[in-house]
């Protein structure tokens, strides 16, 4: 089954954790895949693992809050694979332990910059692509911290919260010329980011109390989700929040 043959997708953050599963699964389903971030030395594993298996990759290396970057990784993209039809705004960092009045403005910014303003750039850089191609997906990682109140991460929340919404003005202002956008709310996830709560079985234990199935997500379950949203099986889907959280925001 190829459900992205001939599609091309660029995904941020894809030499690490989720956004190396979505990744690796979609150059598994057909797409060219061109993955971001800054370590270059994870980006080359990436792709090098990718082409063993027979996909096509291309790595840039970069950061989504340079907006130089930003148009480099998709002119990039389009030199190599000829269009855009799928980006994925994966790349984010959290910053969790600290309430508001503990927190500094670098830290405050930092966040935004990343977590908003980097899928501002990229989606900004990405979309006359899409235009050309006639359509496209975009499908933002946000997280439950902009769903529900979570202790310890007010920054993080805040720009989760912002990149929800921006998706549905996204979706909106789009719709008409064949782009759709969503966004995927996951819970916790073993990736390198949770790895600091995931590595303390006392927190792990109490964070999962709230978890209907009581187990942390894996990569390859966020992936699976994302590749529906990018792929022609949710041609009538636009604008929707999807949560993949092991039912921990149901009750
Ligand atoms: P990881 O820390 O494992 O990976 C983060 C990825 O983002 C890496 O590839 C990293 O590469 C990249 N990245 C970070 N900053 C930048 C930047 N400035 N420019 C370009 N790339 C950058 O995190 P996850 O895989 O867990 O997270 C992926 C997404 O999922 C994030 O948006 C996160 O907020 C979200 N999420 C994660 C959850 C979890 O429990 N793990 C839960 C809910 C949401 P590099 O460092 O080389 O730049």
């Amino acid at each position: 089954m190829s459900r992205l043959h001939g599609k091309v997708a660029l995904i941020t953050g894809g030499n690490a954790g989720i956004g190396e599963a979505i990744a690796t699964l979609f150059a598994q389903e057909g797409a060219a895949v061109t993955i971001t971030g800054r370590r270059k030395d994870r980006l080359e594993r990436v792709i090098g693992e990718i082409g063993q298996r027979g996909g096509r990759a291309l790595a840039v290396a970069g950061s989504v809050t340079d907006e130089t970057h930003a148009r480099e990784a998709v002119a990039q993209t389009v030199r190599t694979f000829g269009r855009l039809d799928i980006l994925v705004n994966n790349a984010g960092i959290g910053d969790f332990g600290k309430k508001i009045h503990e927190m500094d403005d670098a830290t405050w910014q930092r966040m935004l910059d990343v977590n908003v303003t980097g899928v501002f750039r990229m989606t900004r850089a990405a979309i006359p692509e899409m235009l050309k191609a006639g359509g496209g997906a975009i499908i933002n990682i946000s997280s439950v911290a902009s769903l529900v109140g979570l202790p310890m991460l007010p920054a993080y929340a805040a720009s989760k919260g912002a990149l929800d919404a921006l998706t549905r003005a996204i979706a909106v202002d789009y719709a008409a010329q064949g782009i759709r956008c969503n966004v995927v709310n996951p819970g916790l996830i073993e990736t390198p980011m949770a790895e600091s709560l995931l590595s303390d079985p006392a927190r792990t234990t109490e964070v999962l109390r709230q978890y209907l199935i009581a187990r942390p997500g894996k990569p390859e379950e966020v992936a699976k989700l994302v590749l529906y949203l990018a792929s022609d099986d949710a041609s009538w889907v636009t604008g929707g929040t999807f949560t993949i959280d092991g039912g921990m925001t149901a009750h």
